[in-house]
């Protein structure tokens, strides 16, 4: 019988391209297959280090017979490597289910292997100045169902809050900090590690104003740290 093959979980850089482990480089190299959420976003990534190897796509919405193909391969002794189209796959993208089935389907002879990496989450906190001994992150907030409890949950926290926003939602999340708790400190990372790369800090309302006041900058990818010093 074959040894049962490896899933890497191989963190991608977040914005420059620079920033992927050497370690990381080299399991993509020599790997059976890549499992990409996006192939074509992966094969930028690939094409900066010259990487010619096999690609699969494996995505939010993929099917169960994807992943029973996936263990298959596995099964059959292949090494394959999973990521996302950015940063540690698994954290608010996809992956946790496939990783889940792989250790149900071979128990604690799994072999899932992380290769560590970027992260927007962890980035924002490293430079934010913010201690974050103690943190809860939320992903994504959920944009109707839900998000009034969230809010609540995060202005009435003593911890750290942090959470991802998208362009869209990004002066409305501002807005509904401010209604619920306007004197907390907001943080906001922005575009880390991109040309425009910023952190900004102020309460929602002071926030508000900046992002109104420079319209170019509610684009991007934004991480939010929400602090009630
Ligand atoms: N798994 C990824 C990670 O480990 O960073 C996060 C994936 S999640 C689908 C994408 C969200 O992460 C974006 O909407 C944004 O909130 C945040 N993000 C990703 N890259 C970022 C960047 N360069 N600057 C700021 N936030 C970023």
């Amino acid at each position: 019988m074959n040894e049962i093959g490896t899933l890497y979980i191989v963190a991608t850089p977040i914005g420059n391209l620079e920033d992927i482990t050497l370690r990381a480089l080299r399991i993509l190299k020599e790997v059976d297959y890549i499992l990409c959420e996006d192939t074509r976003t992966t094969q930028i990534l690939l094409n900066k280090y010259g990487i010619k190897n096999k690609t699969m796509s494996y995505h939010a919405h993929s099917t169960d017979g994807k992943e029973s193909a996936i263990i298959n391969l596995l099964k059959g002794g292949k090494n394959l490597a999973l990521v996302s189209d950015a940063g540690t796959p698994c954290i608010s993208d996809p992956g946790v289910m496939l990783v889940s089935n792989v250790r149900k389907e071979f128990g604690n002879d799994a072999k899932v292997s992380p290769v560590p990496g970027p992260s927007a989450l962890i980035s924002a906190l490293s430079a934010s100045g913010i201690s974050s001994a103690e943190f809860t992150f939320f992903g994504f907030i959920p944009h109707k169902k839900g998000r009034v409890k969230l809010f609540k949950e995060i202005v009435e926290s003593d911890k750290v809050s942090v959470f991802y926003e998208s362009t869209h939602r990004i002066m409305k999340t501002l807005e509904s900090l401010d209604s619920y708790s306007p004197k907390c400190i907001v943080m906001i990372a922005r575009e880390i590690t991109k040309q425009f790369e910023e952190f900004v800090q102020g309460t929602p309302s002071e926030l508000l104003k900046y992002f109104k006041d420079n319209i170019v900058k509610q684009k991007g990818e934004f991480v939010v740290i929400v602090s009630l010093l």
